[in-house]
């Protein structure tokens, strides 16, 4: 099925602590289990289009409920997703509604902007209202249990990370394709029958485009995990919309808790906000997290994030200790970051890792 060009790509279908990281993830990609956002469809969610916003929530919330029940009853072959009837509303649709509502006082991330997106205003992010695309292809750079990865790659971010590697879409330098979600659902069937193990969304950052993305899979019918590749920096609010939908979190974690995210990537409340991300995301589906190393920024953040993964999410996480740091953008403004990483800091951050308990990380 698939066209494996690296070798650990192959090998990762046989690694024990991959696979109990990824279960589900991996029964989804090999078709034996349906993703999530499939079953979302399945589930019937009546809600009134007059309700307030504070009633979705509320229904969302207990309708959340029932989808993991319902998930639950799949995986164990108690019900079939295929026999279930579709609902003229589903819990998918209520996400969506409850999505729209948000575009009109923007607050998918952390900075609670509150623009009109809807009405053409911009936030810090720079995202309108059309999802705006940089390019989509087969990705295969990804950790490997991605690989092949359908990679679609959306304009704008909700950080400013100084050393940015993507900033020519982050940052709006390219102008990116304007794309109607179902033109989108339809790239996303593309990349699935060519092979493609899921659909990976990214930026710059898939946070601002939530309500899009939510559109583009009511219009994808075939089977494709869902790994939501993000910086983490997002409102408590999107994380709930993202249960459901999201299978896999592919997750950023690298700043500690000083003041580092604030300096290098304009990013208060890092720390709380992404602790708190990674928990309910652990909840609802299943996570790689990715811990950028950065030249001097051992004590202050990678030890401290690889501590805080083994006690709160668990010794057996899949972690990737990342050493590909090189200066770009704007790096040269941060001193310690005019430089790429040195073998002894590299050695480091792996000794870390595993005094940390970590079992299940690679490099
Ligand atoms: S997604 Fe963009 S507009 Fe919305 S709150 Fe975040 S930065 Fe502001």
């Amino acid at each position: 099925m698939w066209r494996i060009v690296r070798p650990d790509a192959l090998a990762v279908l046989n690694d024990k602590m991959a696979r109990k990281s990824l279960a589900r993830y991996f029964a989804v990609m090999q078709n034996e289990k349906p993703a999530k956002f499939l079953i979302a469809k399945k589930l019937p969610a009546d809600f009134g289009e007059d309700a307030t916003l504070e009633k979705l929530w509320q229904f969302h919330g207990e309708t959340t409920k029932q989808f993991c029940e319902l998930e639950r009853e799949i995986d164990l072959k108690k019900k079939n997703l295929n026999e279930t009837p579709s609902p003229e509303k589903s819990y998918l649709d209520l996400k969506i509604a409850i999505a729209r509502r948000m575009l009109k006082k923007c607050h998918f991330c952390v900075r609670r902007c509150g623009v009109n997106r809807l009405e053409g205003e911009r936030g810090f992010c720079k995202c309108g209202n059309a999802i705006t695309v940089s390019s989509i292809f087969e990705h295969m750079g990804e950790e490997p249990e991605l690989v092949p990865s359908g990679t679609i790659f959306t304009m704008g971010c909700t950080m400013r990370c100084k050393h940015c590697q993507n900033w020519t879409i982050s940052q709006w330098i390219e102008n990116g394709v304007p794309y109607k979600p179902e033109k989108l659902a339809d790239e996303v069937e593309d990349l699935r029958k060519g092979g493609c193990r899921n659909a990976n969304l990214v930026g710059g950052e898939p946070t601002p485009w939530l309500e899009q993305w939510l559109e583009t899979f009511k219009h994808v019918s075939v089977n494709i995990p869902v790994v939501w590749n993000s910086n983490t920096y997002y409102s408590q609010e999107t994380a709930q919309l993202l249960a459901g939908f999201a299978d896999v979190y592919l997750l950023d974690f690298k700043y500690g808790p000083g003041d580092c995210a604030e300096r290098i990537s304009e990013a208060p409340n890092y720390w709380r906000e992404c602790t708190q991300n990674h928990l309910v995301a652990k909840e609802y589906g299943e996570l790689i997290i990715r811990v950028l190393v950065l030249p001097n920024h051992l004590e202050c953040c990678t030890k401290p994030i690889l501590n805080w993964i083994a006690q709160n999410l668990g010794r057996e996480t899949r972690v990737n200790v990342m050493f590909q740091y090189r200066p770009e953008w704007r790096a040269y403004e941060i001193p310690e970051l005019r430089r790429r990483l040195i073998r002894d800091e590299m050695d480091r951050a792996i000794k870390l890792a595993k005094e940390a308990g970590l079992v299940n990380f690679i490099t």
